[in-house]
């Protein structure tokens, strides 16, 4: 159990109103939580603090080398006005993942969701009401150390901000064009591709931009070895329907273990509907979309929760995935999902967890 100390902020910024389009991750509210660790000491001096810029030494090791671990989950407002977290024991265990791939110490299970209920709670006014928003939050470590040798640092500040974000689609769900990558990789199996860190967002960035000068919004990764299997998207994990069955690319060490690709995959068994963890070609996905079979394809992510997909592009084949609008399974599941997080649909498997 954290002993947190508390220091309020005394000069509040106005809370955004229902009026505020809420882009995602630019308005901070006004607390921020801070924990501190160092070797021999532990993790030490938890507390919330109003949000400020940090002060860093211009050698801290995270600068240079890297050393990072984020998560990302979101708060809701329910209509009852309870707020309701999303699986974060999910977002918890995987974050200690990381920690471990990344040699950064790892945070006990029960504070680190007691930091961020803490916060959730000092910041709950700022959980914005319309359908669609939530305040997103973001728990983070970086090395800090002062230091320019490459080692795991001793020292680390965690930190956890929080962001009100509007609906990803603010017009309902909107397909996407999806740009497959054949040059660029993002992640090998052996590397970090697995652990949530920022190495992996800078490693993708090339072709994040080659797609966008294309008018693609999201580029498609493939394995980096043989450039042949379908590993995921920039922030989301992909997923098929390919006559009848859900096929999705099994966790293989350079995949991001995603909680929505988690929650889909339960969601598709439990309503009967046959899934596939397994290696998925894009030689097979060329082949379903020419004989008719590949009925929808969706991406899952905390961000957009579903974002069908209706374009493909590889090499130099564009494929359209049925007639490139929402298919229903996607619908269904963005529904459920959604309806689960705000507290409406039934939770039959405990996701939700109420901040009291
Ligand atoms: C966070 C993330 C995802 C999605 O994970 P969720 O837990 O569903 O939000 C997928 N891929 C990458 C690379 C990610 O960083």
């Amino acid at each position: 159990m954290l002993n947190i100390r508390y220091e309020k902020n005394t000069a509040p910024k106005p809370i955004p109103g229902p009026e505020n389009p809420l882009t995602f991750g630019t308005i901070f509210t006004d607390h921020m939580f801070l924990m501190n660790y160092e070797t021999g000491k532990g993790w030490h001096d938890p507390r919330i603090v109003p949000y400020a810029d940090i002060s860093l030494d211009p050698s801290a090791m995270v600068f240079h080398y890297g050393q990072e671990m984020f998560e990302g989950l979101k708060a809701y407002k329910a209509e009852d006005g309870r707020t309701l977290l999303f699986r974060p024991d999910k977002n918890i265990e995987r974050a200690n993942r990381s920690n471990r791939r990344l040699c950064i110490p790892e945070i006990p299970e029960e504070d680190f969701l007691q930091a961020i209920k803490a916060i959730v709670k000092t910041d709950e006014a700022w959980i914005p009401t319309k359908p669609g928003t939530s305040l997103y939050i973001r728990p983070f470590v970086i090395a800090t150390d002062p230091f320019l040798g490459v080692r795991p640092s001793d020292t680390y500040l965690f930190i956890i901000i929080l962001s009100p974000v509007g609906a990803y689609y603010p017009e309902g769900l909107n397909p996407v064009k999806i740009w497959i990558e054949d040059d660029y990789v993002r992640a090998v199996r052996g590397g970090i591709g697995e652990a949530k860190t920022g190495g992996n967002y800078v490693a993708s960035m090339a072709a994040q931009v080659k797609a966008h000068e294309d008018g693609y919004s999201q580029v498609l990764w493939l394995d980096g070895v043989e450039r042949k299997y379908i590993e995921e998207v920039g922030a989301m994990n992909i997923f098929f329907k390919i006559n009848g069955t859900v096929v999705t690319p099994m966790l293989n060490g350079s995949i991001l273990p995603g909680v929505t690709r988690d929650s889909v995959i339960q969601l598709c068994k439990h309503w009967g509907i046959p899934v596939e963890e397994r290696k998925v070609s894009v030689d097979e996905l060329l082949a379903a979309a020419k004989d008719g079979s590949l009925e929808e394809v969706w991406g899952t992510g905390t961000a957009a929760v579903i974002s069908p997909v209706g374009h493909l592009r590889f090499e130099n084949t564009v494929i359209q995935i049925k007639d490139g609008g929402i298919g229903e399974l996607s619908q269904k599941l963005y529904d459920t999902v959604t309806g689960i997080q705000l507290g409406k649909t039934e939770d039959a498997f405990g996701w939700s967890v109420i901040v009291e």
